[in-house]
């Protein structure tokens, strides 16, 4: 690698990378020009020149690289990359042992040391997100890495870093032998069809595991269920597992239909005795309160963001109104599951928009549970908006 650079951060930020917080920022540089060239190694340092730590320039919608190491001595080779994969795997240990769940995240991101990056497992499969060009420079001491610390079937890749953090479309394969999609993993038993080489998304959003896994176990028996923005239709296979009387899905993307029949397929479960809508879903609130359709248990999992011909959703700004729209189709004593990965807001914001969203609509609720990321997903506690996740439970009156 080529030489580090030495560049003073603000004396108000000095405390803080030193107790650990990943993100370098424009804010926290004192000259930011030299966070120009992506892959650059950086050694932060203080008025005095003193060492702080080194980082890479990497940037991203959330700053402008990330910090991997506190030892001015220690290198950023292949030896330190596979330091970090090694270390990460050992986290996930049980994971790796449990037959009843292959799919995970082994590495994940500035919570496994190595921000702007993260690993999934699929059965023997691995996918790499690389989320800026200056992760990317080092792809090969990566691979290199990986390939020293386990053995696998194929590594597939998503380039997350177009204009806007957008994932770049291509022919994602990196190395081994080609899949054939889609493959099938298992998550505490329940069945999920995965295609890695199939743009962005894979089929399943692993972060939600423990989620899916209550809506199963709890939440869905008996019940009529409604899961909006249900992509692959992930929550209505746990639900339709769980015993739920039916589940209607509903997500306005076109591939979501044929993507949800086969989820269903896979896991034994008659596609024809349950609803797959594919529409905008505020167009359903308004045809299902104008037919007086109502549900006792409502899955709702938007994206922060999202545009169609019709409407502006951001999650920030319109939570609460999608709750209220939610409300007048829930059952008294219905469960609602809100969900976000909204990382702009926190959870004490998220109960905020939930309160207000009850108040306004004059429904009394109780909080039963919620939940985070789950433990694959590690994040650090000098970093928590790297824990994006927010889910909560809520029975209405
Ligand atoms: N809940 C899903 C993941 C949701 S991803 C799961 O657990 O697997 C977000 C989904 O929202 C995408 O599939 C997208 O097509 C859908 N979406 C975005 N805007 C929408 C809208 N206005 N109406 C319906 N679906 C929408």
């Amino acid at each position: 690698m080529s030489k580090e650079i030495k560049v003073k951060v603000k004396a108000n930020t000095v405390q803080g990378y030193k107790r650990g917080y990943p993100l370098m920022t424009k804010e926290s540089i004192v000259h930011e020009r030299v966070l120009q060239e992506e892959g650059t190694i950086i050694q932060l340092v203080d008025e005095k020149n003193q060492f702080i730590a080194k980082g890479y320039v990497g940037k991203q919608n959330k700053g402008y690289g990330w910090v991997l190491s506190h030892q001015s001595s220690e290198k950023i080779d292949v030896s330190f990359f596979e330091r970090k994969i090694k270390a990460s795997f050992e986290k996930r240990k049980t994971f790796f042992h449990d037959a009843n769940t292959t799919a995970f995240r082994v590495f994940n991101g500035e919570g496994d040391g190595i921000g702007g990056l993260t690993i999934d497992y699929f059965d023997e499969y691995y996918v790499i997100n690389w989320y800026s060009e200056g992760i990317y420079s080092f792809k090969e001491l990566i691979i290199q890495s990986l390939q020293n610390s386990t053995t696998f079937k194929a590594i597939y890749e998503k380039k997350r870093f177009a204009k806007k953090g957008q994932y770049i479309e291509e022919d994602d394969f990196v190395t081994g032998a080609r899949g054939e999609f889609p493959i099938i993993v298992k998550e505490n038993g329940m069945n999920f069809a995965v295609d890695l080489n199939d743009g962005a998304m894979v089929g399943i959003f692993l972060d939600q595991r423990n989620v899916r896994r209550r809506i199963r176990d709890v939440y869905a028996k008996g019940k009529n269920v409604l899961n909006m923005f249900s992509y692959t239709g992930a929550f209505s296979v746990a639900a339709a597992l769980g015993g739920a009387m039916k589940t209607t899905s509903v997500d306005v993307a076109n591939r979501s239909l044929a993507k949800t029949i086969e989820q269903f397929r896979v896991n034994g479960i008659d596609a024809e005795a349950q609803d797959i809508i594919v529409e905008d879903v505020f167009h359903y609130f308004k045809y299902a309160a104008r037919k007086n359709k109502t549900f006792d248990l409502v899955i709702l999992d938007p994206p922060s963001f999202a545009r169609t011909k019709k409407h502006t959703f951001s999650a920030a700004k319109d939570y609460t109104n999608l709750l209220k729209d939610t409300l007048a189709i829930t059952e008294k004593n219905g469960v609602i599951v809100a969900s976000t990965n909204c990382s702009t807001f926190d959870m004490k914001k998220f109960k905020r928009f939930i309160d207000q969203a009850c108040k306004e609509t004059g429904r009394p609720y109780k909080i039963l549970e919620e939940h985070s990321l789950p433990e694959d997903f590690r994040t650090i506690p000098s970093f928590k908006e790297g824990n994006y996740l927010k889910v909560v439970f809520i029975q209405v009156k």
